[in-house]
């Protein structure tokens, strides 16, 4: 079973080109033709990966992405033809996980489906160093001990570890955690990380899995070992 691919695509002929290759590749395709349906429907089926364009009818396909972050985790790979947006689209301001510029190939865009797919398996599942994240009961557990995190050190965490070795600006970390652009402060971020770093030092003082980067912001890697990782 791979699951569901949801295709969100207005033109019909490619969307049905696409469903051709992902039927073939053995997944469940469901087709969208107008940005609206898309967001209950994500809530209520959860399928494996959404595959969206980025110029719909109905509603834009960047308002969509970032509708489709504040309720759900589910890996969305963006198409677009504008080579511009895609800085904006990576840059996670949106919460896409990866694009894929028109005119493309339907067995690149099989390839890429797949590609995302071994990434976010990842996480939600238990990790290699005892870690495990349940998102839908906001639970997350390390070696069998619960971590006990509010929902906002569940979500960074969670954000993190879906992304690991990628490094997150505070900016990007808090359109993450809080998609309803509530306006806080770089700091804030900061302090649930201080927090979520005691909350698992206090399980096992050996793992660290959210390191600083200086300058920059944080990164989740549970091979790097940490080097003046105060914090
Ligand atoms: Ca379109």
């Amino acid at each position: 079973m791979n699951g569901t691919i949801l295709i969100v695509e207005d033109e019909q002929k490619l969307a049905e080109l696409l469903r051709d290759y992902l039927l073939q590749a053995g997944f469940s395709v469901v087709m969208m033709f107008d940005g609206r349906d898309v967001v209950p429907w994500v809530r209520e089926q959860r399928p494996a990966l959404v595959l969206l364009d980025l110029m719909l009818p109905g509603m834009d396909g960047m308002e969509l992405c970032k509708q489709i972050r504040a309720c759900s985790n589910v890996p969305i790979i963006m198409e677009t033809a504008r080579v511009e947006e895609i800085d904006r689209l990576l840059g996670l301001e949106l919460g896409a996980d990866d694009y894929i510029c028109k005119p493309f190939s339907p067995r690149e865009v099989v390839a890429r489906v797949r590609a995302v797919l071994r990434r976010a398996s990842g996480a939600g599942s238990p990790v290699e160093n005892g870690l495990v994240l349940d998102a839908e009961r906001y639970h997350a557990s390390l070696n069998g001990h619960d971590l006990d995190l509010t929902a906002v050190e569940f979500r960074l965490l969670h954000y993190l570890a879906h992304h690991p070795g990628r490094i997150y600006n505070r900016q990007q970390l808090m359109d993450q955690i809080y998609p309803d652009e509530r306006v806080v402060s770089d700091r804030t971020i900061d302090s649930h990380i201080k927090k979520l770093r005691r909350k698992i030092e206090l399980v096992d003082p050996a793992v660290q899995l959210i390191h600083s980067v200086y300058g920059v912001g944080y990164k989740y890697d549970v091979s790097d070992v940490a080097e003046g990782d105060a914090g």
